[in-house]
């Protein structure tokens, strides 16, 4: 990164809002000793972290960015679409919000009750128990098989449980693709596709996900996320390109013991890109001439 002409973006993370493992004081405090200079927290379902987050990157005089990631079904495939830069008091994306956490309970209920028919009884509680009255997610299931001594791993959590087409794994229609947009978007936001590598869709889907989206009125795509490999990051800044979509960058940071790339280390945007926040007030401000 030449820092003299790029600001440390961190444009996605999660907080105890939802499966992440800070609260958003502690994570807006990590993110600062990273080095990340702007940064937008993108829980899950749900805004309730940005206020406590905003106030501390405030004191810590760091640039914040409102965020929510939205969990959405297009076609068979969950697919995350962040909301960046829009008014968290808007009504719509607040009752759209409140819909899915609603769904995400019904579902967590769910594997619970398969957990329980396969001899894990407790599930529920534990899961609760992890999550910490907030958005229950099967990260948090997860947590509880680790803990409980059921799996070695958090992987394997998923491998033999958790995961789509697994024993303990319920199917949940999420909001539609429009739905997610149009409530970023009516909320003065722009919507990005969260790490497009990580769904292993065809270059086909992609393209036609990409063909949906943009004709919502979507402009953003994650090129560079934590979660993804350096040469998937390097493709998905092609599909960024040729389909003139603006670019994100985040880490996807849920927490000291994840095991991918943490805050502030994210690197230059690749050559030939729009970011998504070249007309974002905070970075034209700032930015040294
Ligand atoms: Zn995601
Ligand atoms: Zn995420």
């Amino acid at each position: 990164m030449n820092p003299a002409t790029e600001r440390n973006y961190d444009l996605h993370c999660h907080s105890t809002s939802s499966d992440g493992e800070l609260s958003p004081t502690a994570l807006v405090q990590h993110a600062a000793r990273q080095g990340v200079q702007v940064m937008a927290l993108t829980d899950h379902d749900v805004t309730d972290g940005l206020a406590e987050a905003a106030a501390e990157a405030e004191k810590l005089g760091i640039g914040f960015i409102s965020g929510v990631e939205i969990s959405v079904t297009w076609q068979t495939h969950l697919i995350h679409i962040v909301g960046l830069n829009f008014d968290p008091a808007n009504e719509a994306l607040q009752q759209g919000l409140a819909g899915l956490r609603l769904k995400r309970q019904t579902r967590g209920d769910e594997i619970a009750q398969k957990l329980a028919k396969l001899g894990i009884e407790d599930a529920l509680a534990g899961a609760q128990a992890y999550a910490n009255g907030e958005i229950l997610s099967r990260t948090h299931f997860a947590k509880f098989l680790v803990e409980s001594g059921r799996v070695k791993t958090f992987q394997s959590a998923f491998d033999r449980y958790l995961a789509t087409g697994k024993p303990a794994y319920a199917a949940c229609e999420w909001c539609t693709l429009e739905e997610a947009l149009g409530w970023i978007q009516g909320a003065g936001g722009v919507a990005v596709i969260a790490h497009p590598a990580r769904y292993k869709l065809s270059a086909t889907k992609l393209r036609a996900l990409i063909g949906d989206f943009k004709a919502l009125g979507g402009l953003g795509f994650e090129v560079i996320s934590g979660s993804q490999g350096v040469q998937e990051n390097h493709n998905m800044a092609d599909y960024a390109r040729r389909h003139e979509l603006q670019a994100s960058v985040g880490s996807d940071f849920h927490g000291p013991s994840q095991t991918w790339l943490g805050m502030g280390r994210i690197g230059p945007l690749p050559k030939g890109l729009v970011p998504v926040w070249h007309d974002w007030g905070i970075a034209t401000a700032e930015m040294p001439a």
